[in-house]
């Protein structure tokens, strides 16, 4: 259809048919690209692999999921089924946009060229975004570069399936380090075969299984035993195997499995809709980090009151913020009103926090003041206000009175009104599971200390963000506490370190 035509055709909408086909990274759901995010978080539909990371799936709560998973050998999904189904997703209801969400890389024996193929041959248009590739990324998380000056200037990466390899072996004489995926079963043979064909017993040789996860673990041997190390450790797929030089630099090189949260369970209970920053500090430091979710918000019980406060924002001296929530909500209300940012007028803004203050820098406004100690009690001593300002506190109905104790206690009154509510949410069974068997679980506000008691009880080691955290998590009920060294996301993963380390001693 020309331009014209679509002019001239009112009943005329473009098709949204589109395919992403989405690199998702080795495992570490951190390794996601930013381009693979956005592309998720567009989507309608996601066809995704055994391989794709599931905690991906959270970019894209709304969109229809079709597990089309390969699990080692035996295929569940034909790939021309995959393809089929890709297309006819694209094309369904006037076109929607379709994530192919692949492990690792999309082109690196991800089978991606092929449904690009599809995607042409169909005439949906498609992007590729790439992924980190295992084949990188699994030696790198086990301490291994695959190049490295001196020791490694080549590499390749090879399939160990033995059909399609065998070919192959007798012309990588001059390559230094080989890695080689989907290769554990054959790997006795392919072993032998390298050594047939030139490369020395003595190569040094690592496997590492599930790469970059929490259940990452690592063999390590010569070429002439590698295949009894993986078979004495008992690795299976997925892993890639790493044959050169550069597998013995792991001895000294190794830090993703050294720390001790390896392989740890660890619950972060979440009362923010967007803080999984501590989750991503975590798996870093190889945790297995479970999300809980343990309220709702919801909307205030008194807009009434609500409303008068908003539509005399100027007047007040200071407009106190406690949470990154309560910014949130501060700003759908005014859109709602059909006000921006000026509602404050020459009234100050005080957050409680960097991440609050962060919350508001991205709707234009920089705080007037934030303590340099983050916390309720540290604001309410700290804000720069004279004696009569009129100060309002927009938060949840179950927000600490700390700030309100705290400005108190200097002769300062302060409004408050409840801005949102925020109510428990029932954990699901899954999220009870972990619950059992998490090795610690991390509280990262009073309000989560009490959520948590609330829907399930306090038999837990838990790490807390602060004195406050730790004082309501006391009192909630909670006796085995660790306190971070400070108000930061490593100081409340090293508590976390420090609950585990003392338990496993
Ligand atoms: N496109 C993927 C590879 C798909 S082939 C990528 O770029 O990573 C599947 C093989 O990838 C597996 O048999 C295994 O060899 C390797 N693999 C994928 N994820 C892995 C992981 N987390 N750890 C180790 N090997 C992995």
């Amino acid at each position: 259809m020309t331009a014209q035509a679509r002019d001239d055709d009112p009943t005329f909408r473009p098709s949204r048919a589109f395919v992403s086909l989405i690199g998702a990274g080795p495992g570490d759901p951190g390794l996601l690209t930013l381009r693979g995010k956005a592309a998720l978080e567009a989507a309608d539909v996601v066809l995704y692999d055994y391989l794709a990371a599931g905690e991906l799936l959270q970019f894209c709560p709304r969109a229809e999921r079709i597990d089309v998973g390969k699990k080692g050998y035996s295929e569940y999904v034909s790939q021309e089924d995959i393809n089929a189904l890709m297309v006819l997703k694209a094309q369904q209801d006037g076109g929607k946009r379709v994530a192919r969400l692949k492990g690792g890389d999309v082109f690196v024996f991800g089978r991606g060229g092929e449904e690009a193929q599809a995607c042409r041959a169909a005439g949906v248009p498609f992007e590729v975004v790439p992924g980190v590739t295992s084949a990188i990324a699994a030696p790198a998380y086990a301490g291994i570069p695959v190049t490295h000056r001196g020791l490694a200037s080549s590499f390749a990466v090879i399939t160990g399936r033995e059909k399609e390899g065998d070919a192959l072996y007798g012309n990588l004489s001059g390559v230094d380090t080989l890695v080689l995926l989907m290769g554990v079963r054959n790997l006795d043979s392919v072993a032998q075969k390298l050594i047939d064909t030139g490369r020395s017993p003595a190569t040094p040789a690592a496997t590492v299984q599930w790469g970059t996860t929490s259940r990452q673990r690592v063999a390590r041997g010569t070429l002439s035993t590698i295949a009894e190390e993986v078979a004495r450790a008992g690795l299976e797929a997925p892993a890639v195997t790493v044959v050169g030089e550069v597998a013995s630099l792991r001895d000294t090189l190794q830090w993703f499995d050294t720390s001790p949260l390896f392989g740890r369970t660890v619950v972060v209970t979440r009362t923010q809709e967007r803080n999984s920053a501590l989750a991503d500090v975590l798996r870093l430091r190889g945790a297995q980090v479970v999300e809980l979710p343990l309220i709702r918000h919801e909307k205030t019980g008194d807009p009434g009151t609500l409303y008068r406060a908003l539509s005399q924002l100027h007047s007040f001296d200071w407009t106190l913020l406690t949470s990154q929530q309560a910014v949130h909500e501060l700003f759908w209300h005014l859109e709602e009103m059909g006000q921006d940012a000026r509602a404050f007028g020459r009234g100050r803004v005080a957050a409680v926090g960097p991440a609050t203050a962060r919350a508001l820098e991205a709707r234009g406004i920089r705080a007037d003041f934030t303590p340099a100690t983050p916390g309720a009690a540290h604001l309410g001593r700290e804000l720069p206000a004279r004696p009569g300002s009129r100060l309002l506190h927009l938060a949840s109905h179950r927000a600490e009175d700390a700030l309100e104790e705290a400005l108190s206690a200097r002769g300062l009154n302060v409004e408050r009104v409840e801005l949102y509510r925020t109510e428990p949410r029932e954990p699901d069974e899954a999220a009870l599971r972990a619950l059992h068997s998490a090795d610690v679980v991390t509280l990262a506000s009073g309000s989560a200390a009490r959520a948590l008691a609330e829907v399930a009880g306090t038999k837990y080691r838990v790490a807390v963000m602060g004195p406050q955290t730790e004082k309501a998590a006391r009192e909630a009920g909670f006796s085995a506490i660790t306190l971070a060294r400070e108000a930061s996301l490593d100081a409340l993963a090293d508590a976390a370190a420090q609950v585990v380390t003392a338990r496993f001693e």
